[in-house]
């Protein structure tokens, strides 16, 4: 039997006790009055859904579903729509208030929102997919639109979820409506340059950090965990930029060359193969202690709750970008103050795809389409404006930069607010 974590582990290790943790050091430092913390601390708008669809095998099953609007203070909702078993409304309710801090980090004029429907993809034909992406959307019609709330692809969502929530809301609307939805195929409103937006996104916040070290690409040490979307991209930008990618950590094993991988050929074994693992030009190396290796940049980009304060102190990197959400539990963040590594936070170093999100969205409302070159000079922008509103609002109140980041979200949004006199 697998012995469950111990009650403060398990807490440690909660990212919605990290998420509120995080929230009450940036509005004590912000000194924010009890009001508005109520207002932040609660969703604007909650909607449980009950799906009824028509299974493959002719059975009707009903499937519960929910939309959260966090906040809207900023402009519409934004954020993703996942499919999992696992789903809660509590879990949804969190995402939703993540989001909101990280369009306000980026200073993108959305809000947050999150979904998700109780399901298990995995166990479902493409009909049945299809089927109650329809009938979700249809249930929370009301909720959603260009100007209200615009979904995305999360967990277990994709380009094709996409492409149907925007027929449905389109048929019922009796008008295409590209831009009730971001993340959809290319063809059909998607932007150029979205795929590569969070790896770029964190390639651009790492190369200002390297500003700060007086370092260069080809001086960097990265250490990569997770070769998916955002790592698979981070790792070849990067290598394109010239740092030295030493090693990728994945679930069934890690690659290491002191001297820099191949990331485009390692990419071709990991097609070829169905694993990086057996890569013939690099070292295997354990995966759990390849997250301590010598470096100058680690970047988690698979999951959440990896470095954690059992672990924390082995780290040996000089700047850690946080690819992935919620990487560093709440409780680590002190032992890497004390190591004086440079963090770059979740809600910033992973903005790059919501930021190119938002570009796809002013396109699809202007019906112009940028090419690749604009988005990744725009993104560019943006990360670079972001990057430094975070370190000089934490230089100039003596925090750490995710504290900064907080403090800088919660303000912005809080700002909002009151300038609009939402309670009144
Ligand atoms: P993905 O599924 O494309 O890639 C994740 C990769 O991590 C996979 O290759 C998987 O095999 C690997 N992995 C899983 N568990 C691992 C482990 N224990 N050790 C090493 N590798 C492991 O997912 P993604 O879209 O790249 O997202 C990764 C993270 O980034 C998630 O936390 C996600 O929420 C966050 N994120 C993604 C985006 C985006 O635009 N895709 C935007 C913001 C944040």
């Amino acid at each position: 039997m697998i012995a469950s974590p111990s009650p403060s582990a398990a807490a440690e290790i909660n990212p919605w006790v990290s998420a509120a943790a995080r929230f009450d050091e940036a509005a004590d430092m912000l000194g924010l009055d009890e009001g508005l913390r109520k207002v932040l601390r609660t969703a604007a708008l909650e909607v449980t859904v009950h799906i009824p669809v028509v299974l493959d095998d002719g059975r009707i099953e009903v499937f519960t579903g929910y939309r959260v609007q966090h906040s809207i203070a900023r402009g519409p909702a934004k954020g993703g729509v996942r499919f999992a078993p696992d789903v809660t409304l509590d879990e949804v309710r969190a995402l939703a208030a993540w989001m909101t801090w990280k369009c306000a980090v980026v200073n993108i004029p959305f809000g947050g929102g999150k979904g998700g429907v109780i399901c298990d993809p995995s166990l479902m034909s493409m009909g049945e997919l299809e089927r109650i992406t329809r009938r979700y959307t249809a249930e929370i019609l009301d909720f959603i639109g260009p100007e209200r709330d615009v979904p995305a692809p999360d967990m277990n969502t994709n380009d094709q979820t996409m492409a149907w929530i925007m027929d449905t809301y389109s048929m019922h609307r009796r008008a295409t409506s590209t831009a009730v939805v971001t993340g959809k195929p290319l063809d059909l409103g998607g932007s150029r340059g979205r795929p590569e937006a969070t790896g770029r996104g964190c390639m651009i916040v790492t190369q200002e950090a390297l500003k700060r070290f007086g370092l260069t690409p080809a001086d960097t040490r990265v250490v990569i965990q997770g070769f998916g979307n955002v790592g698979g991209m981070a790792a070849k930008l990067m290598a394109r930029a010239g740092f030295k990618i030493v090693c990728i950590i994945e679930y069934d094993g890690a690659v290491y060359n002191p001297k820099g991988l191949d990331i485009e050929a390692l990419m071709k074994h990991r097609h070829d193969t169905g694993s990086i693992v057996g890569f013939p030009e690099a070292e295997e190396v354990d995966r759990e202690e390849a997250l301590f290796l010598d470096c100058e940049v680690l970047l988690p980009a698979a999951k959440e709750n990896v470095i954690t304060t059992a672990n924390a102190d082995r780290i040996r990197a000089r700047i850690l970008c946080e690819g992935a959400n919620g990487p560093t539990t709440s409780d680590a963040d002190a032992i890497l103050a004390d190591k004086k590594i440079f963090v770059i936070p979740d809600i910033l170093a992973n903005a790059g795809g919501v930021t190119v999100s938002y570009f796809e969205w002013v396109q699809d409302r202007q019906g112009f389409f940028w090419n690749e070159q604009l988005v990744n000079e725009r993104l560019n922008e943006i990360m670079v404006d972001s990057f430094a509103a975070v370190v000089s609002y934490g230089d100039k109140h003596h925090v750490n930069n995710r504290t900064a980041a907080y403090m800088l979200a919660l303000d912005r949004v809080a700002f909002a607010i009151r300038l609009r006199g939402l309670y009144a």
